[in-house]
């Protein structure tokens, strides 16, 4: 098998002037060029030739080449016509490679952990398409694909969001959702001059591990995810207001405070100083409250 090669910016330039490639921004095009950053990347997903690994975006081939070397077999789903020749170009040297020309929000990813893996929990790389980023995570967390763990590129500013904790600026309804699913940690920052064209803004490479067990359990998945939506749509207003405010949540003023009553939580306190088990038992108190109607209005 040849060396992954394209990590160096020489030879990404020469692929894509042989090719003639135009980027296109509305796919989020931003190509790393940074070797030790791939490198970087591997040794936080920790790819071994036991694994079947997903790949969502893979450009010109650049980070599925280590991974190729890395992993048993790999995936990968591109939405760009363009880049399917390419990518059979460059990975011609791997025999282990499948790409799918597809909108990763339209793969069946269940059927093909099923197909590629014997349905056992898969792993997923990528630098993502940062303008589809939460729609892929939580795509890949709630439709219960099986999953190992996820190791991407984000936005900076979104991996911070994923990992904090209540109380900081960042924490809201996307640091609780990644939580509930899964164990977050930044393993790299990274500067715009690892990628072409460079992007505006910096970026992280952020390893979920999925949990084994979910840190709660509420009687209503979706209910409590309404709640936390809910609690942090008007960031500056209380808990309670914000509950209030809600258009797909209809308690009264009164059901609200005495639910938060029953789980101990002030009247002024604000969402972001709540935790996920707060919520969780919050939301449980409001499944009470919709199934048997226990609170007068
Ligand atoms: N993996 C490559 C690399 O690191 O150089 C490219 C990363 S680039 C940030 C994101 C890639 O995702 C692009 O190739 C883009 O065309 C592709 N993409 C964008 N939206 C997509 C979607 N909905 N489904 C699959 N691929 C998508």
């Amino acid at each position: 098998m040849a060396e992954p090669y394209l990590g160096n910016p020489k030879y990404t330039i020469e692929v894509l002037q042989k090719y003639h490639f135009v980027f296109q921004k509305r796919f989020g095009q931003n190509f790393l060029i940074d070797t030790h950053v791939l490198g970087k990347i591997m040794a936080a997903a920790g790819i071994t030739k036991e694994d079947f690994v997903l790949e969502i975006g893979p450009g010109i081939g650049t980070m599925t080449q280590y991974l190729a070397e890395y992993a048993r077999e790999v995936v990968a789903v591109e939405i760009d016509q363009t880049l399917i020749p390419i990518l059979k170009d460059t990975l011609k040297e791997w025999d282990n490679v499948t790409i799918i020309h597809d909108d990763i929000l339209k793969v069946d990813i269940r059927k093909l952990a099923e197909e590629k893996n014997k349905g056992k929990p898969i792993k997923v790389v990528a630098n993502l398409p940062y303008y589809i980023t939460t729609p892929i995570i939580m795509g890949l967390f709630e439709n219960n694909v099986p999953i190992e763990s996820i190791t991407i590129m984000v936005q900076k500013e979104v991996a911070d969001r994923m990992q904090v904790g209540p109380g900081t600026k960042d924490y809201g309804a996307l640091s609780l959702a990644v939580q509930y699913y899964a164990k977050p940690v930044i393993v790299a920052n990274v500067p715009p001059n690892c990628f072409m064209p460079r992007p505006n803004v910096g970026s992280a490479v952020i390893r979920l591990d999925r949990h084994k067990e979910k840190p709660v359990d509420p009687k209503d998945e979706k209910l409590m995810f309404r709640i936390i939506r809910a609690s942090f749509n008007q960031r500056r207003k209380t808990l309670v207001n914000g509950l209030k405010n809600a258009r797909d949540l209809n308690y009264s003023r009164d059901q609200i405070e005495k639910a938060m009553n029953i789980c101990n939580l002030p009247l002024n306190i604000r969402g972001e100083n709540l935790t996920l088990k707060q919520f969780s038992d919050l939301s449980d108190v409001f499944c009470e409250i919709s199934s048997k109607n226990t609170l007068a209005r």
